[in-house]
């Protein structure tokens, strides 16, 4: 064990949680108080991956039907703690698309999802220079920026404060099952743990096999953002506008400044992602089709690797054919979001008492492993 440790890791402890990314963090959060927790995580630093390269908002109807009732009751814990602040969302069509936008109305509207149609006036007056084919759209007012850095400092600080221990540089090599628990290789140490939580993101298959559990097929896919200067004047306050069928997304990041995501997503082993100049100037392209703003300069660009299970929802719970290896998997595009509501489902699951109000009356059955077979 190398770094973040108060001491020694314990030798015999009740869950091991590997990956310190915002899955992993939220899980011991809301775990620590009532179990025995070892995060461990193989980079310098938690955070180091997808939860460092999001682009960092909450929109509700973002990952579909599926996923949208666990955005839903993240949302008061988020902005009662402070990680919110207001946004807005232009889920924008062409004029072609029309159909499009009112069947993304009426899933959403059915669900209680507030979503206004709105009218091409009211997208000119919040998009300027909007071009004319750009007239069809749907309105969420609730669509918000998250706070990543503090809700991911504040996960660990409370698992922390609970009794976990954060071990960083200390990637998983292999795990073996004795005698009702496992024996860990944790670098040159061996943690035995009775429960071991796979929250690498986009190792999550590679984890498994590490510990001779079955995949899920667990995918990641490559996403693109840049940060672009524009050489006309255009408000930080600029709403996400993303558009419908997935062709690309961009937001106000300052006075003039926008980030942009072509909406990318190509395969991809597990790794450092690195952005694609390719996908770089696709995305300029997008949005030059898009609005008649001019682009200045690229000022930074990033690329992460967005996780999926072959059904796109996330996967969460005890894996039906392992004892003792839970998924906590497949967050997707949506896994800052939802870290409220899978955090403490999940933790439900491994000894914590059952969630209060909204968060609490999800059923987690949807998300289950169990559902691969
Ligand atoms: C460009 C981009 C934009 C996004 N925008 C948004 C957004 O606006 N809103 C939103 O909600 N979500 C967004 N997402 C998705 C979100 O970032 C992810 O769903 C979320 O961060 C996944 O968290 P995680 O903890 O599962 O993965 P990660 O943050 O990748 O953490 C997994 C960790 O596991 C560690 N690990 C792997 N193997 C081992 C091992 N063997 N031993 C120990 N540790 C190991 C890794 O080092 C890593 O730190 C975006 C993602 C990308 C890439």
């Amino acid at each position: 064990m190398r770094r973040g440790m108060t001491g020694r890791a314990p030798s015999s402890i009740d869950v091991l949680i590997v990956g310190a990314g915002i899955a992993g963090a939220s899980l011991a959060a809301s775990l620590a108080p009532w179990r025995q927790v070892v995060l461990i995580e193989a980079e310098d630093m938690p955070g180091y991956h997808a939860t460092g390269r999001s682009a960092a908002f909450w929109h509700e109807s973002y990952g579909g039907p599926g996923v949208q009732p666990l955005s839903s009751v993240s949302f008061a814990w988020l902005s009662e703690q402070g990680f919110l602040s207001p946004r807005a969302a232009i889920n924008i069509a062409r004029r072609g698309e029309a159909a499009r936008v009112d069947a993304f109305m009426a899933a959403f509207t059915a669900r209680g999802v507030a979503v206004e149609r709105m009218t091409q006036d009211e997208i000119a007056a919040r998009v300027p220079g909007i071009r004319a084919p750009w007239s069809e759209a749907a309105y969420e007012g609730a669509c918000s920026d998250i706070d990543v850095g503090a809700l991911h400092a504040v996960y660990l600080g409370a698992a922390k404060r609970a009794g976990a221990r954060l071990v960083t540089r200390a990637p998983l090599s292999a795990a073996r099952r004795v005698a009702g628990a496992w024996d860990v290789s944790v670098g040159g140490d061996t943690i035995r743990a009775a429960t071991i939580v796979n929250a690498a993101g986009a190792w999550a298959d590679a984890v498994a096999a590490r510990c001779g559990v079955a995949s899920v097929g667990i995918q990641p896919y490559r996403r693109t953002v840049a940060q672009v200067r524009l050489g006309c004047p255009v408000p930080a306050d600029l709403p996400l506008v993303i558009h419908i069928g997935g062709e690309f997304y961009f937001k106000g990041e300052s006075e003039g400044r926008i980030w942009l995501s072509p909406h990318d997503e190509t395969p991809s082993a597990p790794c450092d992602a690195a952005p694609d100049e390719m996908d770089v100037a696709l995305a300029i392209d997008r949005l030059q089709s898009v609005v008649d703003w001019p682009v200045a300069a690229v000022e930074r660009k990033w690329a992460g690797l967005r996780s999926f299970a072959p059904d796109r929802l996330p996967v969460f719970g005890a894996d039906p054919r392992q004892p003792g290896f839970v998924w906590c998997a497949g967050q997707g595009g949506f896994g800052i979001q939802t870290s409220p509501a899978i955090g403490a489902l999940l933790a439900a699951q491994l000894g914590a008492p059952p969630p209060e109000g909204a968060i609490g009356a999800i059923d987690p059955a949807p998300y289950a492993p169990s559902r691969f077979g």
